[in-house]
């Protein structure tokens, strides 16, 4: 039977405690009791761990052995804010498939209304990855960025290998662009950063400043995905080459 992981709040080099909510309900809803096992994720390591204490406050944990865990792809998704509910479908699968980071963007053609309400999302959304990285029994959380305007984000320097999913891309697959990256990368795996754009997708300045900042577009095939399927999509395919 699989023990039961929690993402603990705060840690020492032995210990790790869930507070507030998550004791509550360990301790309220689960009864939890002092000996009870579980796997504990703390710092982006995961240990098996047994239940010291108990209250509805905290609930402390002692740290026994760490358990070998797969950590996060070195994958950076931009993604274009578009309808949050389908939104917040694309962060939680987003999550399972070992995203590394997620950074919500305003696109061009981002509804204005989604734009303005964002910034007051990001606490849903980091608890959705939240959520979803305990479920998918992930080692660490996903980082879910403020939200950012695409010219703006672009600006930021980044030695990371930056791909943008761009609908009519004729040329060059998602899988070419990771192929070759990985070909020229010397001995430790690069980073990457996959762009997608909102439902309207990306306008020509877009792709032209895209371009300036020396993204490389890649198609998903012929088809024109809706943004969460070629979020997942582009995932999917770039932690599978990798
Ligand atoms: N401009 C599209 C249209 O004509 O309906 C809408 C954009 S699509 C719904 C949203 C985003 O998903 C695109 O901006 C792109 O980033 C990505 N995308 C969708 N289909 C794709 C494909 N076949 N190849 C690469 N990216 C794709």
């Amino acid at each position: 039977m699989t023990r039961r992981r929690w993402i603990a709040d705060t840690f020492t080099d032995s210990t790790a405690s869930l507070l507030g909510a998550q004791a509550e309900h360990l301790a309220r809803v689960l009864r939890a009791q002092p000996g009870m096992n579980a796997d504990v994720v703390a710092g982006a390591r995961v240990y098996h761990a047994t239940i010291a204490s108990v209250a509805s406050e905290e609930v402390v944990f002692a740290l026994l052995e760490e358990i070998p865990a797969e950590s996060a792809l070195p994958i950076t998704l931009l993604l274009s804010i578009f309808k949050f509910d389908r939104m917040e479908w694309a962060i939680e699968k987003a999550t399972e498939l070992g995203v590394g980071s997620i950074v919500p963007v305003i696109a061009r053609r981002t509804e204005k209304h989604l734009a303005q309400a964002a910034d007051k999302r990001v606490e849903r959304w980091r608890r959705l990855a939240q959520e979803a990285a305990k479920q998918s029994r992930r080692a660490d959380i996903p980082a879910i960025a403020e939200p950012i305007a695409l010219a703006a984000r672009l600006a930021q320097t980044s030695s990371a290998q930056q791909i943008l999913l761009a609908e009519d891309e004729q040329n060059n697959t998602l899988r070419r662009r990771i192929e070759t990256a990985l070909a020229s990368a010397e001995s430790e795996l690069p980073d990457f950063e996959l762009a997608i754009g909102p439902e309207g997708g990306w306008t020509p300045e877009e792709l032209t400043l895209f371009a300036k900042h020396n993204w490389q577009s890649a198609s998903l095939g012929p088809r024109i995905l809706r943004a969460e399927t070629a979020a997942i999509t582009a995932l999917a395919i770039t932690s599978a080459l990798l």
